[in-house]
C-alpha cells in the first residue's frame, strides 16, 4: 500500500500508522467541492499537526455511515494518507454511542452514575476493534509502526498483534484510567486489559494512571507485574508501561496569539464585553468538565463580592458534543438554565455577568480568546490532560493571564504554577476567583512565566518523539529478533 509521496519515515525505516476513532478531519461537501475541516477535541487537534510532521498513515472512522468514494482519500495539502472506514448504522450507535460514550467514558473518569454497559454494545466494541485490526494489518507493511489511540480501541492490539505479529505496536490512553476499585465495576475488565497488552507499549498521561492500569492488570488478569520497571509479563512476551504527558503544539499557538487576526478578533471581544476583568472558559460541553460546579463558583463570587458586579464578565464557550447522548442534553438545559438564572439575578444595563457561546471555534479564534482571558478557568471534575489549559499558557507570550487549574486534570501535574483548586470545593474556588482577579502584576507574571518554561519543555512534538523513541527500545526489547533481521 502506497502512503503519501511525502511521507517521512519512521526510526525503523517504515512509516507511522495512526489509529484512531475519529478521523482529524472532516469532509464538507460544498456543490462539486470538497474540503477538509479539523474536527475538534485534543486528539484531533494534536495529530493532524503531527502527522503533518511524520507523515504516514492514518487510519479512523470517517465520523458517519456513508462511504468516502475509495477507500485511501489522501490529502493532497496534507503530508499524510487517509484510510477513512465506514461504520454501520448499528455499529455507530452500539458501538460509539453506546459503549464508548455511555460506557467506557464515564468508566474511565470514574463517574460510574453515568455508565451504562450492555453486551451488545460490547460485542459491536469488539467487532469494530477487530475490523480496524484487520484493515491495519492490511495496510502494514514491514517496519512500519501503529500507534493506536485511546479507549475507543482498546482490544485492537491484541487483534493487530495476531494478524501481524511482528509489528511495533503502541497504545496511548489519552483519558485517565480507573482504579481496580473502579474497574470491577466493569462485566469485561479482563478482555479489555488483556486487549491493551496486545501491545509493546502503553502509554497514560499520569503516573496515577499508569499505576492504576499495573494495579488493574495484577488484579484480574494472570500475568506478572513489576511495579519499579513498569512492565507487564504475559504469554511470554513483555509490555512496557510508561508516563508520557502530552504537550501542547506551543508555537502553532504563540503563532496564532501574534497573528494580526487575533489582535483584530481580541479589539471585538473587547468592544463587545466591556469590562475590567473577563475570566474565560473553553470546554466541550462534557459533564467531566466541571461546568455547573464553576457556574455555581463564579454566582457565589457575586454574591459574595458586590464590588465586583459590573466589573468582571464569565465568558464560557461551550463546543457542543455527544449531542445525542440523553445525559448531555440533560446537562445542557441545566448548564443554560443555570447561566439563565445567574443573568436574571445581577444584570444590570450595561453589563452582562456570563457570556455563553454554545459553539465550536477554529484555533485562529480560539487564540483571540485565550488573549482576552485575564483569567483562564480549567476546573475539570477529571480530566486526562485538558489541553485547553496548555495551549493558554502557549498564546500568553505577553505574561498577563492567569490560569486557574484542577487538580483532578492531568496537566496539574506539570502545570504546578498555576492557581490548583479543587473542583468540587465551591468556597475554595470563590476565594480562588477573587485571588486570580486580584493577583500583583509581578506575581502573575512570575507564574506565567514559570508555566511557559513547562509547556516548552514538554511540546506535543517532544511528547510525539519521547512516545516514539520509548516505543521503539521496547519492541527492541519485546522482539529482539525481528530487530536484529531488518
Ligand atoms: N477546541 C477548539 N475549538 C473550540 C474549543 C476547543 O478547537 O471552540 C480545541 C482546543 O484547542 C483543544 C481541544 O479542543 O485542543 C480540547 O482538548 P482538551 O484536552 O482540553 O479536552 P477534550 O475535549 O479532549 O476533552
Amino acid at each position: 500500500m502506497e502512503a503519501s509521496a511525502h511521507t517521512v519515515e519512521t526510526q525503523s525505516g517504515g512509516r507511522l500508522i495512526v489509529v484512531s476513532n475519529r478521523a482529524p478531519v472532516r469532509i464538507v461537501r460544498t456543490g462539486s467541492e470538497s474540503r477538509f475541516e479539523t474536527t475538534v477535541g485534543g486528539v484531533a487537534t494534536a495529530f493532524v499537526q503531527l502527522l503533518d510532521k511524520y507523515g504516514g498513515l492514518w487510519i479512523a472512522w470517517s465520523g458517519g455511515v456513508e462511504e468516502f468514494g475509495p477507500a485511501m482519500t489522501a490529502a493532497p495539502e496534507r503530508r499524510f494518507a487517509m484510510h477513512l472506514k465506514r461504520l454501520s448504522e448499528s455499529e455507530v450507535t452500539l458501538y460509539y454511542w453506546g459503549m464508548c460514550n455511555r460506557g467506557l467514558w464515564p468508566l474511565m473518569h470514574q463517574m460510574t452514575e453515568y455508565c451504562r454497559f450492555n453486551a451488545r454494545e460490547w460485542n459491536a466494541y469488539r467487532k469494530v476493534n477487530e475490523s480496524f485490526a484487520a484493515d491495519c494489518a492490511t495496510a502494514a507493511d514491514t517496519g512500519d509502526t501503529v500507534w493506536i489511540q485511546d479507549f475507543h480501541l482498546a482490544l485492537m492490539p491484541s487483534y493487530l498483534r495476531r494478524g501481524a505479529p511482528n509489528l511495533p505496536i503502541g497504545v496511548f490512553w489519552h483519558v485517565p484510567f480507573p482504579p481496580p476499585g473502579i474497574m470491577a465495576k466493569f462485566p469485561w475488565h479482563t478482555e479489555l486489559i488483556m486487549g491493551m497488552l496486545g501491545a509493546d507499549l502503553i502509554g497514560f498521561q499520569t503516573r496515577a494512571d499508569a499505576h492504576a492500569f499495573l494495579r488493574c492488570c495484577e488484579t484480574f488478569c494472570t500475568v506478572a507485574v513489576d511495579y519499579q520497571n513498569e512492565l507487564v509479563r504475559t504469554d511470554g512476551r513483555t509490555v512496557a508501561v510508561g508516563t508520557f504527558p502530552i504537550g501542547a503544539p506551543v508555537d502553532y499557538f504563540e503563532r496564532l496569539a501574534a497573528d494580526p487576526h487575533a489582535a483584530r478578533r481580541l479589539r471585538q471581544i473587547k468592544r463587545a464585553v466591556k469590562v475590567e476583568k473577563l475570566i474565560v472558559g473553553v470546554d466541550r460541553l462534557d459533564y467531566t468538565k466541571g461546568l455547573i460546579e464553576r457556574l455555581t463558583a463564579y454566582e457565589r463570587f457575586l454574591e459574595r463580592h458586590p464590588r465586583y458586579e459590573g466589573r468582571v464578565t464569565m465568558l464560557q464557550i461551550a463546543v457542543p458534543s455527544r449531542t445525542r447522548v440523553h445525559e448531555y442534553m440533560m446537562l445542557r438545559r441545566q448548564i443554560e438554565e443555570k447561566i439563565a438564572r445567574i443573568i436574571a439575578r445581577f444584570f444590570r444595563a450595561g453589563w452582562l455577568p456570563v457570556r455563553y457561546l454554545y459553539k465550536q471555534y477554529p484555533p485562529e479564534t480560539l487564540a483571540a480568546y485565550y488573549l482576552a482571558a485575564d483569567v483562564a478557568m480549567v476546573t475539570p471534575l477529571r480530566d486526562g490532560m485538558n489541553l485547553v489549559a496548555k495551549e493558554y499558557v502557549a498564546a500568553r507570550a505577553d505574561l498577563n493571564g492567569v490560569l486557574v487549574l484542577s487538580e483532578k486534570a492531568g496537566a496539574a501535574q506539570e502545570l504546578t504554577e498555576a492557581l490548583i483548586v479543587d473542583p468540587t470545593n465551591i468556597d475554595q474556588m470563590v476565594g480562588v476567583i477573587k485571588q486570580a482577579l486580584e493577583l500583583e502584576p509581578d506575581e502573575r507574571r512570575a507564574r506565567m512565566r514559570a508555566l511557559r518554561a513547562r509547556v516548552k519543555e514538554n511540546t506535543l512534538e517532544h511528547w510525539a518523539d519521547t512516545f516514539l523513541a520509548a516505543l521503539r527500545a521496547a519492541y527492541r526489547g519485546a522482539h529482539p529478533h525481528a530487530i536484529a533481521k531488518s
